[in-house]
């Protein structure tokens, strides 16, 4: 585990630590074949694997009924070795919000969230073990980062809901993963090419990936300005989340303090060369804490920021957090920036508490084994 991060420190490289086993979900099609060619087989078997895992869903080499017994196991010992195991499930909602806790091959922790409503299935990912952007009110980020997770690792948690699904084991009946939000521990954007890698995986057509509308897919980041630029050149519709929190830098220092780095200014202007690039509209995730981003001014001065953009709004009553001192707006307060917002014509949302009383909700993934 990585040391609690003094006030107000970024943690940008993660610590370098022994990487996961390879996976096919690591590798693109034609990498898939030539693994398989290395290991002297015959490269349409990469297609025969990849339909077993992404559109089957099943990593286990009995049901690989195609493939001949021994090279099944050889197989799926070389490209599909297993990469995380469930070391708890809290569910609730009648069982329709489910948080598992991961353990990876070298006892990293991480969490993954999946949401069911009536008309879609939100997996919420981690895409690191930790956090380095330290925010004082996220409980990832006070436990600091303990390393980046592998393309596959993410992509995983994905497979792993969707296999739970497909199953019939979420109430609802069988269903399919349709949304999927870099929102659970980590900053995407310092894990970039990974993330990139499994985004890939997750929109490419079955059986090459999983098949899931890239505008289905979402990426929160605290604002890394270049790495937002890049994401914006890869041609891939995703949205593109900033999590803001505060519209003037004094107070932004503080509660993200990648704000040191790039400012407010920064941080917008590269949301919308993202937005004029790719045509999709930005989410601006804002929680709103008691008395110290909720006044009225900030909602004014927020409104005259994002007025006339390619934007939405979502405010987050602030989820609770351990040792922190901090707790959510009052209902008038949150009502009355909701009203200020939208005299602009700035489209807001309020977003549910999820999964808070398991703290499965945004803010409060901090992966403890207890
Ligand atoms: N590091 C990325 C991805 C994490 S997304 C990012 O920060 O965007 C998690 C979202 O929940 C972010 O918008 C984060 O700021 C927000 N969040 C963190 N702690 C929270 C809390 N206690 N209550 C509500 N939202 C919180």
């Amino acid at each position: 585990m990585s040391e609690q991060p003094k006030t107000g420190q970024l943690t940008f490289v993660a610590p370098r630590r022994a990487k996961p086993q390879r996976h096919l979900a690591d590798l693109t099609m034609a990498e898939r074949r030539a693994a398989v060619a290395e290991l002297g087989e015959k490269p349409f078997r990469a297609d025969q694997l990849s339909r077993h895992y992404f559109t089957r869903l099943t990593g286990s080499p009995e049901q690989m009924t195609d493939l001949p017994g021994a090279l099944r196991e050889r197989l799926v010992e070389q490209l599909m070795p297993p990469l995380l195991t469930s070391v708890r499930e809290i569910t609730c909602d009648g069982g329709t919000t489910r948080k598992t806790l991961w353990k990876l091959f070298d006892g990293s922790l991480v969490e993954s969230v999946l949401m069911r409503y009536p008309d879609r299935v939100t997996m919420c990912v981690s895409s690191q073990a930790g956090c380095g952007m330290n925010c004082p009110f996220c409980a990832t980020g006070q436990a600091g980062l303990t390393r980046n997770m592998s393309t596959a690792e993410i992509v995983e948690q994905v497979v792993a809901g969707a296999r739970a699904l497909a199953r019939g084991e979420v109430p609802g009946g069988p269903g399919r993963v349709t949304n999927v939000v870099f929102m659970g521990m980590g900053e995407p954007m310092a894990n970039y090419k990974a993330v990139i890698g499994a985004v890939r995986r997750l929109v490419d057509p079955a059986p090459e990936g999983l098949g899931i509308s890239a505008r289905g897919i979402t990426v929160s980041t605290v604002g890394l300005v270049p790495a937002i630029g890049k994401l914006a050149d890869e041609g891939l519709p995703v949205t593109l989340a900033v999590s803001l929190h505060a519209p003037d830098d004094e107070l932004r220092d503080t509660l993200v303090p990648i704000n040191t780095r790039w400012k407010v200014s920064e941080v917008l202007d590269a949301a919308w060369s993202y937005a004029a690039k790719t045509k999709r509209r930005v989410s601006i995730e804002y929680a709103l804490i008691k008395d110290i981003n909720d006044q009225e001014w900030r909602a004014d001065l927020l409104g005259r920021l994002l007025k006339n953009k390619l934007v939405h709004v979502n405010l987050i009553p602030l989820n609770p957090t351990p040792g922190s001192k901090w707790t959510a707006s009052r209902p008038e307060d949150e009502r009355a920036f909701v009203r200020r917002l939208e005299s602009h014509g700035v489209a807001v949302t309020v977003r549910d508490t999820r999964g808070r009383e398991i703290d499965g909700a945004c803010g409060q993934l901090a992966a403890a084994p207890q």
